[in-house]
């Protein structure tokens, strides 16, 4: 690892106040790692880990405030996450192992970056570690990359879960920095590689996540299911958030995000559109899910992946009603 200067913030103010490059560090579960293998080199990190940011507030409007710095454990262990946005509990508690849902907090969690082993591999092409320098992956080991939002740059996916289940709930994405506060929604905060894969989300310079909220979401119901390699500690082949509500035997609302195939949490609009009003049965859940894949493109070694996420959307939408 490189040498690097330490900084321990003492409040958000100073923390986005500070001149000049900064690396904020939270639980540290992928920054670490980034910074062992030498893939990331900042010159000085800045440990926000002990800032105010750590609650589960109420809103008024009925929704849930995620401080940045509350921990997944946390969060998946709150009640109210647990009763209201049981899709998010079922996603943290997917992700990882006890051990890292107990260091790893909201804020960081939504900065994680991909796992694709050629980002790690210094001696690989990678155009996201270095910009320009190619993709190894396009023709390489990619069972595990994109089949949808990819780019001839870059195919990695986004690994996270509970990303995925904030796509599917609408979640907005609370930011500070030195020109000031702003919100942007969650489908918005990170970006498709293009031909600037090492840009991943829209923050700026010296911008720091300061909590993420959720909007209410009464009466629908919603789930969280991943398929993986192995049961536990293993990244998504492919995962699907999804939420129902059925009123009068239509249906009043459906959403449905997607893990594990593209470059963001994927939402799947085309097959929400295709949902709402509809009764829901058999035919439209199959044409949903069919949707839901429109235009994937599959690599050498995981065009599976289409026809599993078609699968896990009908599936999903089958258990839910
Ligand atoms: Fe790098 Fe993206 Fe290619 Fe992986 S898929 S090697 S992260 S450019």
């Amino acid at each position: 690892m490189r040498e690097f200067a330490y900084v321990r913030a003492a409040s958000v103010a100073e923390a986005v106040g500070l001149e000049g490059p900064v690396t904020y560090l939270a639980g540290g579960t992928n920054l670490f790692d980034l910074m062992r293998e030498e893939v990331e080199r900042p010159e000085r990190v800045v440990d926000i880990s002990r800032l105010p940011l750590s609650a589960v507030e109420d809103l008024p409007d009925g929704g849930l405030r995620l401080g940045a710095l509350a921990r997944n454990a946390h969060v998946a262990a709150d009640d109210r996450v647990r009763r209201r946005y049981p899709v998010l509990a079922r996603a943290l508690l997917n992700g990882a192992s006890p051990q890292l849902r107990n260091r790893a907090t909201v804020g960081g969690n939504l900065l994680q970056r991909t796992r694709c082993r050629y980002f790690y591999d210094l001696g690989a092409a990678c155009g996201k570690r270095s910009p320009g320098a190619g993709c190894d992956a396009l023709d390489g080991l990619n069972r595990g990359h994109a089949v949808l939002g990819a780019s001839g740059s870059c195919v990695a996916v986004h690994p996270s879960d509970m990303c995925v289940a904030l796509a599917a709930l609408g979640a907005t994405v609370n930011l500070t920095g030195p020109g000031g506060d702003r919100s942007v929604p969650v489908a918005d905060f990170h970006l498709l590689p293009g031909e600037t894969p090492d840009v991943e989300t829209v923050l700026r310079a010296g911008e720091l996540v300061t909590s993420v909220d959720l909007p209410p979401w009464p009466h629908v119901r919603g789930t969280y299911v991943k398929v993986r390699d192995r049961a536990s500690y293993a990244f998504a082949l492919v995962s699907a958030a999804v939420l129902l509500h059925v009123e009068n035997g239509r249906i009043a609302t459906a959403r449905i995000a997607l893990g594990g195939v593209a470059p963001k949490p994927w939402r799947a609009y085309a097959a929400e559109e295709l949902l709402a009003g509809a009764p829901p049965d058999e035919r439209i859940f199959a044409e949903a899910a069919r949707a839901a894949v429109a235009g994937a493109r599959p690599l050498g070694h995981n065009a599976f992946k289409i026809e599993l996420a078609a699968r896990l959307v009908r599936r999903t939408l089958v258990e839910l009603v």
